[in-house]
């Protein structure tokens, strides 16, 4: 534009166009919140609903459609929309589907923020909430309602990793949204949490979610540098609710995050199959130390829901539970936390730091407990398994 006499409006209004035959390995990272129109009719006749153009920064750039793409075709589903963190894709969720009057279930095991926003929010806006026991499809049969609008299912629990049945919990709510009770057009819908299968370990279409939620924040991202959630769905009516929903509460994530996230596509297969061959072979090695009343982890023979975990899953993800015998008493087991020198304390999980944390799980559960020991959930990340093994010695020792 040199017929533009001054120097700052040059630098605004320049004439980039992006480059015709850059093959790059790796797509480019396109932000925006404004997006141009050539023309008044453009503007008004431009359609955000469906992909078919851009409008504005909120409703997608080509760098996040390129996710939304990549993350459908991982989990095996149609549509996806990304939610600045895994905890606000759980939300959008919960926003999109219930209306006041309505009732969720929830997992007595499921992540702690999911609950607690049921618990605050949701209560409040006279949506109600009750925990069924994912382990005992009949208790979810029995809590199952004219009201029930919205099911989560998560695989394993968050802290406690047992596996549920989730083809057995799905059939619960479709044959109960086949009775005159459930007259609602949608039914009750079934939201899976599948962070922990990443869409690696198992299909949640195929086990017959009818939505799938992932915190991209940790297998795809793989850094522990990005928050970023998304939500999957092979179901179009489901999609467009997520999808309106999503406009209006004006989630957005950043062109730089999402290009972080397809860079960690490229690697996450094989990074869920280390992290996995490490965690098991850790797993067994704490099985045998005296200090361990259990270790969960469902691989392993013993650890509840086992049987369902080898029926429908081909991998496991980095998460173990060890519970340590009565007898350590949480100073012990502080003191343990403390010591180790790799795994670090943090949450979050499937970065490639180790970490640690300890829970207090009857605290957070309203099913019974069977353990009386404390609890501290490990989080394998991709150091050589002999100095993470030698780093739990030590700290065992120390206890
Ligand atoms: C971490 C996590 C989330 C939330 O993800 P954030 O990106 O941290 O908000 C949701 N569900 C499960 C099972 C998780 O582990």
């Amino acid at each position: 534009m040199s017929d533009i006499p001054h120097t700052s409006t040059q630098l605004i209004h320049h004439a980039y166009e992006p480059p015709a035959g850059f093959q790059a390995v790796q797509p480019g990272i396109h932000k925006a919140s404004t997006v141009i129109f050539p023309n008044v009719a453009a503007l008004r006749s431009r359609d955000w609903k469906h992909k078919t153009g851009y409008t504005y920064g909120l409703h997608g750039t080509p760098t996040t459609f390129t996710l939304e793409e990549r993350i459908a075709t991982l989990e095996g589903g149609k549509f996806c929309t990304l939610a600045p963190s895994g905890l606000a894709a759980v939300v959008l969720v919960d926003m999109a589907f219930l209306k006041a009057g309505d009732e969720l279930l929830i997992p007595d095991n499921a992540y702690g923020p999911n609950k607690a926003f049921a618990h605050a929010e949701l209560t409040s806006w006279g949506i109600s909430f009750q925990f069924y026991d994912a382990m005992n499809p009949a208790d979810l049969a029995a809590k199952l309602s004219r009201k029930t609008r919205l099911v989560w299912l998560e695989a394993p629990g968050s802290v406690t990793l047992e596996f549920p049945d989730l083809p057995a919990l799905v059939a619960v709510v479709k044959a109960h949204n086949q009775t005159a009770e459930q007259s609602h057009p949608l039914g009750s819908i079934t939201a899976l949490d599948n962070t922990w299968g990443a869409g690696l370990a198992f299909n949640a279409f195929t086990l017959g979610a009818d939505v799938s939620v992932q915190a991209l924040t940790k297998y795809p991202s793989g850094g522990a540098d990005v928050l970023m959630g998304s939500v999957v769905t092979n179901d179009e009516a489901l999609h467009h609710l997520v999808h309106f929903c999503h406009m209006r509460v004006g989630y957005g994530v950043s062109g730089n995050d999402a290009e972080l996230v397809l860079r960690g596509l490229n690697t996450m297969a094989l990074r869920y199959a280390a992290q996995d061959a490490a965690t098991r072979q850790l797993a067994l090695w704490l099985q045998r130390q005296p200090q361990i009343a259990a270790v969960l982890h469902p691989a392993l023979p013993g650890s509840p829901g086992h049987a369902v975990w080898q029926r429908d899953c081909s991998g496991a993800a980095c998460l173990l539970s060890a519970v340590f015998k009565p007898e350590f008493t949480q100073q012990r087991i502080d003191r343990f936390c403390d010591s180790l020198r790799l795994f670090r304390l943090g949450y979050s999980w499937a970065g490639p730091m180790s970490l640690c944390a300890p829970y207090d799980v009857p605290a957070v559960r309203t099913t019974p407990w069977p353990h009386h020991g404390g609890l501290v959930r490990f989080s394998v990340g991709l150091e050589a398994v002999a100095d993470l093994q030698a780093d739990l010695a030590q700290a065992l020792e120390k206890a």
